[in-house]
């Protein structure tokens, strides 16, 4: 929800609004729309914001603005309890990442927090934090704010704690020590192999078809999870990157199939290794 600091940040490294590109809003829903390409999200949010420009800080023309947005915009979505906020747009001074429009510190609001007239209210708005906030080690958050280099692929990789735990846990023990943020950022080589493994959630060849929706529901209810894979069925054993696999959404369904996924995985972890050595 595009959450702000206020005191504390669990785990001790903010993740939402990062530099003048870099920023999220999964939890906003933003990746839950039938066409969540970057060049349809770019136009919806652009349109949005435009309109807001607009529109009369009033209560009554705020929410007439969802009201136009939710008339306007398909609502048919891949996750259709996962709440969209159509008050999700460009923020920044360029304009040039995504935000909550609602924000006190938005263009035209002048210090005004409008996010209680949302769906969450602004109670829900200011303090939700999502699991990569708790459960992702402050390393990881580190390096992939920093090689991050646009807000699309930040927002969808960002809040993927079980993929990206996973990842870095197999990379330090194939290291045989912790991982140090530098290790990654100061390194050239480390960060474009990383940025592979970061991409596989937009270019993972083994995803079903057609794709259902790239958005991560991450919520505690788990209303939308991953199937996992039916290791009896292939008659093999589960795969020591069955946690990548599985959070990469992958529909494996012969022995195959699944020896050429691992072999992607083991070839980034391999030249990741390598480039670290
Ligand atoms: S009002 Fe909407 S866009 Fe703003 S923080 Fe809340 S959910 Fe996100
Ligand atoms: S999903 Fe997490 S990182 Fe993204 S805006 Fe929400 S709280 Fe921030």
């Amino acid at each position: 929800m595009s959450c702000q600091i206020n005191g504390e940040v669990p785990g001790g490294v903010y993740l939402c609004q990062i530099r003048e590109n870099i920023s999220c809003g999964a939890c906003c829903g933003l990746y839950n729309v039938a066409d969540a390409s970057q060049e349809a999200l770019v136009s919806m949010l652009t349109c949005r914001t435009e309109t807001f420009a607009r529109v009369s800080r009033t209560m009554d023309a705020i929410l007439a603005f969802r009201q136009e947005i939710e008339d306007r915009e398909v609502q048919t979505r891949p996750y259709p309890q996962f709440h969209h906020c159509p008050y999700i747009g460009w923020v920044g001074q360029k304009r040039s990442r995504v935000g909550c429009l609602l924000h006190p510190l938005a263009q035209g609001n002048h210090g005004v927090d409008f996010r209680g007239l949302s769906y969450y209210g602004g109670m829900a708005c200011r303090v939700y934090f999502c699991p990569a906030y708790h459960r992702l080690p402050a390393v990881p958050k580190e390096i992939i704010r920093e090689v991050s280099t646009d807000w699309y692929r930040y927002g969808l990789i960002i809040t993927e704690t079980a993929m990206l735990t996973a990842f870095f846990e197999e990379l330090e023990r194939r290291l045989g020590r912790k991982l140090s943020r530098d290790d990654i950022v100061a390194n050239e080589k480390a960060a474009e192999v990383l940025t592979q493994f970061l991409d596989l959630k937009l270019n993972w060849p083994f995803r079903p078809r057609p794709i259902v929706g790239w958005a991560n529901y991450f919520f505690e209810d788990r209303l939308y999870v991953n199937p996992p894979i039916n290791y009896e069925s292939l008659g093999h054993p589960a795969s020591k990157y069955d946690i990548l696999l599985r959070e990469l959404n992958s529909s494996i369904d012969s022995v195959a199939t699944l020896h050429k996924a691992e072999r992607v995985l083991e070839r980034i972890l391999g030249r990741l290794t390598e480039a670290l050595g």
